[in-house]
This record gives C-alpha cells, sequence and structure tokens, in this order.
C-alpha cells in the first residue's frame, strides 16, 4: 500500500446527493450520477477506495447507527453494482459542540485512515469533497484536498479561503479521468 493507491471521498455531495439538513434513511439515497462508476475506474487502477464522513445527526440523536448501517448498505451495494468496492467508511457521530478530533475539518478521521493502511503520511492522497470543512480537514491531514462541484461544491467554490493547494474538478468522474491519466 503505498500513498498513490489510496482515495478518500467524502460522502454526502462527492458521492451522493446532499439531503437538507441530514440524509435520515436509507430511503433518501441519491447516488451522483457517474460517481460510483469513477469508483470501480480507480479500482481497476489498483487504487483503494475509502469514505469519510461526519454523521453529527448521531449525536444529536436524529437517527442512530442500524440507520447510518443501512445508508451505507445501500452506498457498498451502489459501489458494487458499478463494478466497484469502497474498502471502508470511516465516520464520526458527534455532534459539532463535542468538539471532537474526528469530526472534519478536524483530521481525527485522516488519522485512522492513514494507520488503518500503514501509511506514515497522508501525501499524496487525494481527499475528495464538496465543502469548506472537507478540504480544510485533508489540507491539515497533509492530504491532496480535491474540490468537487457537485453538492455544496459551487458555493464552496465561489465562497472562497479555499485551502491554497486545492484542485477543482466538475465532478468525480473528472477527478478520476485526470488523476488516472496522471498516473498512467
Ligand atoms: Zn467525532
Amino acid at each position: 500500500m503505498t500513498q498513490a493507491s489510496l482515495v478518500i471521498l467524502d460522502r454526502e455531495g462527492v458521492l451522493t446527493e446532499c439531503v437538507a439538513p441530514f440524509m435520515r434513511s436509507p430511503e433518501e439515497f441519491r447516488p451522483i450520477p457517474g460517481a460510483f462508476e469513477a469508483i470501480a475506474r480507480l479500482n481497476q487502477a489498483g487504487v483503494r477506495v475509502v469514505v469519510a464522513t461526519n454523521q453529527a445527526g448521531v449525536g444529536r440523536g436524529l437517527f442512530d447507527m442500524a440507520t447510518v448501517n443501512a445508508i451505507h448498505d445501500r452506498m457498498h451495494k451502489a459501489a458494487v453494482a458499478a463494478g466497484g468496492r469502497i474498502d471502508a467508511v470511516f465516520y464520526c457521530p458527534h455532534p459539532e459542540e463535542a468538539g471532537c478530533r474526528c469530526r472534519k475539518p478536524g483530521t481525527g478521521l485522516f488519522e485512522e485512515i492513514a494507520e488503518r493502511y500503514s501509511l506514515g503520511s497522508l501525501v499524496g492522497v487525494p481527499a475528495v469533497g464538496d465543502s469548506i470543512r472537507d478540504l480544510q480537514a485533508a489540507d491539515r491531514a497533509g492530504a491532496q484536498a480535491v474540490l468537487v462541484r457537485t453538492g455544496k461544491g459551487r458555493e464552496t467554490e465561489s465562497a472562497g479561503a479555499l485551502p491554497a493547494e486545492v484542485v477543482t474538478h466538475d465532478d468525480l468522474g473528472a477527478f478520476v479521468d485526470d488523476w488516472l491519466k496522471r498516473a498512467a
């Protein structure tokens, strides 16, 4: 396992359409067109894909872990249906006011991922997100922050104040095409 063979993805706004304020049931699961096919293309190139997601609704009691697991089950099945695989899902269940280290823009989830894959650092690992929190967490963790214009991405782009090293693509498919071209 090397930094070049791992990609970290946010869930809502990258893989699935955003549901405001929280996705509370698997019935609300809507794949973003092309996103799961993009995961399959990464896998075919020998790249593993993991998801890092804030799930504050759990900590606020809005839905339970069984619901999160049911949504993630849908997500795993969508990946398989597209010919791909999500290796693992890392999530923070805490509400913002808990002040935990794992909620993005904190770096705890990224540190867990580095540890799980025995990577000394995440330098060179792309982390794709649509919100400023995703980009800040990626940047602080030493990963390559990638902004996509799906979900809240366009708002995030026009709000500015992005980390200096951010690269931007229209959607996950466009990022993956570019990433694999560079790796070839
Ligand atoms: Zn947390």
